[in-house]
């Protein structure tokens, strides 16, 4: 999980920077008061919000650069993906938008085992198959369902991020020298 200690070379890193349309932060990063994702006021305290990256980057790793990098970026796609969970200020309309995944899940499998229920004596098995199905995709909608924002890069202490709002972009300083070795 996450690792405290700030890798050599990057003391002089902030803890936030712009590169390209991403944002790269520090898995540790304060995160703005307004909305991640559109910039307008947020309501409520921030959330957990997590998440998940597969190993395939638009970028390549941005903390390994050469040849070595190419071979890490390979390494690192074969690696089993990682997760990391950052605490985001979100206006009302993403603060609903982050739960649709859950609350059409929990609908599925609410739906499903009600089938299963009512229908279980049914000879047709219809009702008993369709209940199953219900199940398994409830279960997985809020994996399916886009985040808020997405990741693009994770590893133990930085995590890039998509789809963050130009507000929070624009502010941040970009990353015009090489990233550390
Ligand atoms: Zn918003």
């Amino acid at each position: 999980m996450a690792n405290p200690q700030i890798p050599a070379g990057s003391a002089t890193q902030p803890p936030m920077w712009a590169e390209a349309e991403y944002v790269v932060a520090r898995r540790d990063a304060a995160m703005p008061d307004y909305c991640i994702k559109c910039g307008e006021p947020a309501t409520g305290p921030k959330v957990p919000l997590t998440l998940v990256w597969s190993g395939k980057s638009m970028l390549g790793s941005p903390f390994r650069g050469g040849a070595a990098g190419r071979v890490g970026g390979v390494a690192s796609y074969l690696a089993a993906r990682q997760t990391a969970t950052l605490q985001v200020a979100l206006c009302p309309r993403h603060r609903l938008s982050r739960r649709t995944g859950l609350i059409v899940g929990a609908v599925a499998i609410v739906f499903g085992l009600g089938l299963m229920i009512f229908g279980w004596n049914d000879r047709t098995h219809v009702p008993k198959v369709i209940g199953i199905l219900a199940i398994i995709v409830g279960a997985l909608a809020p994996m399916a369902t886009p985040q808020v924002i997405e990741a693009d890069y994770i590893d133990d202490h930085y995590v890039r991020l998509k789809g963050v709002c130009p507000r929070l972009h624009d502010s941040l300083p970009t990353s015009a020298e090489p990233a550390p070795q």
